[in-house]
């Protein structure tokens, strides 16, 4: 009643072309508050601003117009490389690459799944950031990507996938997808690298074959347990009876399966090799930076979650190989142990040819500690998982997001192998380790 009174009142003082002016003022005004409402909905913070940080314009291009190749290997666990201490000889090609670049031991997914995790990659944003909570999310178009950032500077940029075929291209003009079939995605991107040698490109390509089920192709069953007589496992059929939540399998049986798994590696790993074997060939790799690294990890055999990874956060789950290859080797057998986080690949890299990192990155670029300059990785990282059960092997602090969009965190206890879950309906893990949403 007191507004209508009210409004009679301005109504008859005002001519009526200045209320009009007055309310499309105000129909202006709540389209824009209720659009911010929404995206707000949608993704924790805005993330659409693809502004320079002032800290960052004076970035000194130290490979500048280098070519970028990320090469991902999904489920693949950081202790199961050869340069990383594995006993098997599951990554010669790795190890050599390792062995001309710079390593980050204490690598960390986002998340232990492949599409939050991998577009945590490509827009240096935590799922709870861009919103890819689960395989089945679609990312918003207006959230800028790695890709998209170095197309507008000249790239010629290009996908190859052995996963998610028609869901995550990430803004690459040229997508290619051959599902699960990890030598046909390699072969067709050396193809690609051929005909555009002559150009300034980014290649990304995802290969496939670690994760189960573990059917190694003919001539890679090499690591098989001698003796070995139990059940098979190398089928579909077989390694699927296996629950997650199974009872504890027999020493040989577990043997056999992650044999099963070493031959993916070494497989993949090979695919690894021809990719770079075709850059050295064709002269381009005094002028490439190459990326290796995983989505996530695998629990093949821990806590009794067999072939299991998403909801995981233990560190068979979580931690990741990070391997860097400078053009001219700078980091010849370099390594760190500080705790890095996949957010922090794409800074890193744009850094590297000299281009500044958008505001809205939540990665940190780790050229200070590649360069050698004597500083070190920050010492944390984060897991962002929603609407699942979480497992993990260490007390979880857990933080709620707030206001500040969600990304604050905070240093946990026991260090360095600790993780700030960002959730809004987070609580508390019990010391078992076990955390339900
Ligand atoms: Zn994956």
């Amino acid at each position: 009643m007191e507004d209508k009174i009210i409004g009679n009142a301005i109504k008859n003082q005002i001519p009526a072309a200045f209320i009009l002016v007055l309310l499309l003022i105000f129909l202006n005004f709540w389209a824009v508050q209720t659009l911010s409402a929404r995206l707000q909905d949608a993704v924790a913070i805005p993330i659409f601003n693809a502004s320079i940080s002032p800290s960052q314009s004076n970035v000194k291009a130290q490979y500048a117009g280098a070519n970028i190749v990320i090469i991902t290997i999904d489920t693949l666990r950081a202790d199961h490389l050869g340069c990383f201490g594995y006993e098997r000889n599951t990554t010669p090609n790795i190890d050599s690459i390792s062995a001309e670049g710079f390593l980050f031991s204490q690598a960390y997914t986002s998340r232990s799944l492949t599409g939050p995790s991998l577009t945590s990659l490509m827009t240096s944003l935590y799922p709870i950031t861009h919103g890819l909570r689960d395989n089945g999310y679609v990312m918003s178009p207006k959230i800028d990507t790695l890709a998209r950032i170095l197309q507008r500077n000249g790239y010629q940029t290009a996908a190859y996938n052995a996963y998610h075929c028609n869901k995550k291209r990430f803004g690459f003009s040229h997508f290619f997808c051959a599902l699960n079939n990890d030598q046909k995605v390699a072969s067709s991107a050396i193809n690609w690298i051929k005909k555009n040698s002559e150009k300034r490109f980014f290649l990304w390509v995802h290969l496939f074959s670690p994760h189960a089920p573990y059917e190694p192709p003919k001539g890679y069953d090499i690591f098989k347990p001698l003796g070995y007589s139990g059940p098979d496992y190398s089928t579909k059929k077989s390694i699927y009876s296996i629950k997650a939540d199974s009872p504890t399998l027999p020493k040989g049986d577990i043997d056999r399966i992650v044999s099963l798994y070493d031959a993916e590696v070494r497989y993949a790993d090979d695919q690894v090799g021809r990719i770079s074997k075709a850059l050295e060939d064709l002269s381009l790799d005094d002028n490439t930076i190459i990326v290796i690294l995983a989505d996530h990890g695998e629990d093949i055999y821990e806590h009794n979650k067999y072939l299991f990874h998403g909801c995981s956060i233990y560190d068979s789950s979580l931690h990741i190989p990070l391997i860097f290859k400078l053009p001219d080797k700078a980091s010849k057998g370099m390594n760190d142990d500080g705790i890095v986080e996949i957010v922090d690949v794409s800074p890193t890299l744009l850094e590297l040819i000299g281009l500044p990192s958008p505001t809205h990155f939540q990665g940190t670029s780790l050229l200070p500690v590649i360069s050698g300059d004597g500083k070190k990785a920050k010492n944390q990282a984060t897991v962002a998982e929603l609407k699942a059960k979480i497992f993990s092997d260490r007390p979880i602090h857990c933080q709620a997001s707030g206001s500040n969009g969600g990304t604050k965190r905070s240093p946990l206890e026991p260090m360095p192998s600790a993780f700030v879950i960002i959730s809004a309906k987070c609580t508390i893990a019990g010391s078992n380790g076990s955390l339900y949403f």
